[in-house]
């Protein structure tokens, strides 16, 4: 039965990076009180939380401890063992439910579910040794992705396979027991939907967002996606299906390549807010944290409204080469927000924060936050 949870309620938050830490803003904004577990301490979102427990995700008397005394439990964070989700479920309610996790942290058992439930999806092949390897690059053709089978994000434990030399030396460096080869998606672009879905199963997307990536990070994201409103509405309606077929409560995420055909593909599904969605913090009626907020508590749905066209960018660890960034020059564009993860060490590829852009049209709002960003490291002008 559904049980709404008032503010004052603690939620609990497994994991804490900067999603947990947007999170637990938008929680402690509406007076609701947060408690975090992870294996760090001073974390993004344990600096924000009235409470941060440092243990290791595999702890279960700690996980037990932490969920006892929740009023709800959720995670901002995918690469954590099912049975500390059904732990804290056997105290107290999680939201997305574990199995939702459990499908989506392992890429074969997401793309088994895609299948079976008639989302479409880039053709692959379970993987689980180098003589597989050869059969499924056989069948599917090269050039092709290899990717590890569970515990992967960002393009960590991926190769781009291009000719049959790559084979082995690809098998050896991704050193799993399991994974999956993909075709290669020669793809126009990729897309995002971020979406909620609520207790009673009311279903609410934010708009469509178009993202680039460098290094198989997310760079830049622009919403709404300057596409076919056909597509956006196809994108959407996929989404809806996917959250529905998952039963999932909570904010999710479903990435997309668009083919140069025009065809739909579901790349990934996060069980979580995404980096796709940081926009909606600065430029949406509702932010995805506050939406996911409303979802675990059992309170309505907010508006996903957009307010302005907006375009964010990452802040990664690489900025930080030439000094610390100079964070007077973002500052010196009015329409530029600024979002630090309060990480101490800046390391090159690590996500330390995001600038959101807003303005009268996507492509405004795209040159802007990248010249913001560009002004972060522009020495030269200082002098
Ligand atoms: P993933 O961690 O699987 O989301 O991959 C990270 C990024 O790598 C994606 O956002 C794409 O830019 C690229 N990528 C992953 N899989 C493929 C594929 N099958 N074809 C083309 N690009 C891909």
């Amino acid at each position: 039965m559904k049980r709404v949870l008032p503010p004052g309620s603690v939620i609990g938050v497994l994991g804490s990076g900067q999603l947990g830490r947007m999170f637990a803003i938008a929680a402690r904004r509406m007076g609701y009180r947060v408690h975090t577990l992870s294996p760090d301490e001073d974390t993004p979102t344990g600096q924000v939380s009235d409470v941060e427990i440092r243990a290791s995700y595999g702890d279960l008397d700690a996980v037990r401890g932490f969920a006892s005394r929740a009023d709800v439990v959720t995670f901002e964070f995918e690469n954590i063992p099912t049975a500390s989700i059904e732990a804290c479920a056997a105290l107290v309610p999680v939201h997305p439910r574990a199995e939702v996790l459990h499908i989506t942290q392992h890429r074969l058992r997401e793309k088994t579910f895609l299948v079976k439930n008639g989302f479409p999806c880039a053709p692959f092949r379970h993987v689980r040794s180098a003589a597989e390897l050869e059969t499924a690059a056989a069948q599917i053709g090269l050039p092709a992705v290899l990717k590890t089978a569970g515990f992967g994000y960002d393009g960590k434990g991926q190769r781009l396979l291009k000719s049959p030399q790559d084979l082995a030396p690809a098998w050896e460096s991704i050193g799993a027991a399991e994974a999956v080869l993909e075709k290669f998606i020669d793809f126009e672009c990729e897309l995002s939907v971020v979406a909620a879905r609520d207790q009673d199963g009311c279903f609410a997307p934010f708009p469509v967002c178009l993202n680039t990536h460098s290094q198989h990070i997310l760079d830049l994201t622009v919403a709404p996606a300057p596409i076919d409103p056909r597509i956006a509405a196809r994108a959407v309606e996929i989404t809806r299906g996917i959250l529905e077929a998952l039963d999932a409560v909570g904010v999710l995420c479903v990435e997309f390549f668009l083919t140069r055909s025009g065809e739909l593909l579901v790349n990934e599904i996060a069980p979580r807010p995404h980096n796709s969605g940081h926009y909606s913090f600065d430029a949406c009626v509702t932010s995805q944290f506050e939406q996911q907020l409303r979802a675990v508590c059992g309170l309505p749905l907010g508006s996903t409204e957009q307010m302005r066209p907006a375009a964010m960018a990452n802040v990664l660890g690489d900025l930080w080469a030439g000094g610390e960034p100079l964070w007077r020059r973002a500052a010196a564009f009015p329409e530029v927000k600024l979002h630090l993860y309060g990480k101490l060490e800046p390391r090159p590829g690590r996500k330390m924060g995001h600038l959101t852009a807003l303005a009268h049209s996507v492509e405004e709002a795209s040159e802007r936050v990248q010249a913001a960003r560009a002004a972060l490291t522009d020495r030269a002008a200082e002098s």
